[in-house]
């Protein structure tokens, strides 16, 4: 299975996570969904985990944000 830190890559035909993959994987190998069967190019599933990624961490981080500001402004009241 292939991870990043924290966020797993989804497979962009299904929605899965898992992938069937060689053991010693190169960015020009090709990588498939254990669901679909979808086949994907490491580098280009990278990519698409990139893209993911950003769709996750920036709503979290706001929503950490929006946290620490009513934390702050608690004090104000
Ligand atoms: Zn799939």
């Amino acid at each position: 299975m292939i991870k990043t830190d924290r966020i797993e890559i989804q497979c962009p035909q299904c929605g899965h996570n898992e992938f069937e993959h060689p053991e010693k994987l190169k960015d020009n190998d090709f990588i498939k969904c254990n669901n679909c069967h979808f086949e994907i190019m490491l580098a280009d599933l990278k990519e698409v985990g990139m893209e993911q990624a950003k769709d996750v961490i920036i709503p979290e981080a706001k929503a950490e944000a929006e946290k620490i500001f009513k934390n702050l402004f608690k004090g104000f009241k």
